[in-house]
């Protein structure tokens, strides 16, 4: 039906709306692509913990005599259904971003609030880690958007720079403000990421090593949720890595007209 339109069109207006029309095709089978390929990671994805809530109802049914057993399995069916609500979750997630529209229903949001509400949420798995989150610098100045949103991007960054870093390391949150536009970098001593993975670590499910992932509570989504989240804001985030060495991701979003920047050098970033 579309192919007979864009003939149609064609005929009708010459040359230059042709390749428009047709452009414009390829991007929606493009579109839906993405969304098949989706549906089918989303449905791989839930199948594992919930074949696994399954086998494991059924074995804790067949010991119930065994006191042990019983308490293994119920430990195991807890985490595989951590696993996947913090699934659903970050799907839900995503489509809530696919269809927010931050431009028209955000709010002036303060940058130092957004990032001690990020760094407040992520204090208890580095405290388990015995990782110190350091805040160098402090920029007074508001971006337009939706502060809860803002708020889940950077903590789904500090998240991952406490997970993919060891014991007793520290993870440095820098903010600056320049030429417009405010960076907020987060900066691991963790274990880095190779050229190659670095070029796909923004896609949704991708994970260097799928089981480690999973075993610390990963969902495979959470720097597509940060991308999505930043570019719904206008921004961009970007990412520089060695492995052995940590990584740094940095988020640049505009900064709300009429505030004056007033950033700070900062202290501490390491
Ligand atoms: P996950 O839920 O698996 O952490 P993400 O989308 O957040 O999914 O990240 C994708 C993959 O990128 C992770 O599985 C991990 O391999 C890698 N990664 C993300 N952040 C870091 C980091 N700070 N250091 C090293 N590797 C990272």
């Amino acid at each position: 039906q579309g192919v007979i339109i864009v003939q149609v069109r064609a005929a009708m207006l010459g040359e230059e709306y042709i390749l428009l029309l047709a452009d414009d095709r390829t991007e929606i089978t493009r579109t839906e692509e993405i969304r098949n390929d989706f549906v089918a990671n989303v449905s791989h994805e839930l199948k594992t913990p919930v074949g696994a809530i399954s086998l494991l109802a059924e074995a804790l049914e067949s010991s119930a005599d065994d006191e042990e057993a019983v308490r293994r399995f119920a430990a195991r069916m807890h985490k595989e259904s951590a696993r996947l609500a913090a699934l659903v979750q970050d799907i839900i997630e995503l489509s809530r971003l696919q269809a927010a529209n931050v431009a028209q229903e955000g709010h002036p949001v303060d940058i130092n609030d957004v990032i001690s509400e990020a760094v407040d949420r992520s204090q208890l798995p580095a405290e388990s880690k015995n990782i110190q989150i350091v805040i160098g610098g402090r920029v007074d100045a508001k971006v337009y958007g939706d502060q809860d949103l803002l708020v889940t991007a950077l903590r789904n960054l500090i998240d991952n720079a406490i997970r993919y870093s060891p014991e007793n390391t520290r993870v440095g949150i820098g903010v600056r403000a320049k030429e417009g536009l405010i960076a907020i970098s987060v900066t691991d001593q963790g274990e880095g990421l190779s050229a190659e993975d670095q070029e796909r670590v923004f896609e949704r499910f991708y994970r260097v090593d799928t089981a480690r992932s999973r075993h610390t509570g990963g969902t495979g989504l959470g720097l597509s949720i940060v991308k999505h989240v930043i570019s719904n804001h206008g921004g961009e985030v970007t990412l520089w890595s060695q492995p052995g060495q940590g990584s740094t991701f940095t988020l640049r979003l505009p900064e709300m007209e009429g505030q004056a920047p007033n950033a700070k050098e900062p202290k501490d970033a390491a």
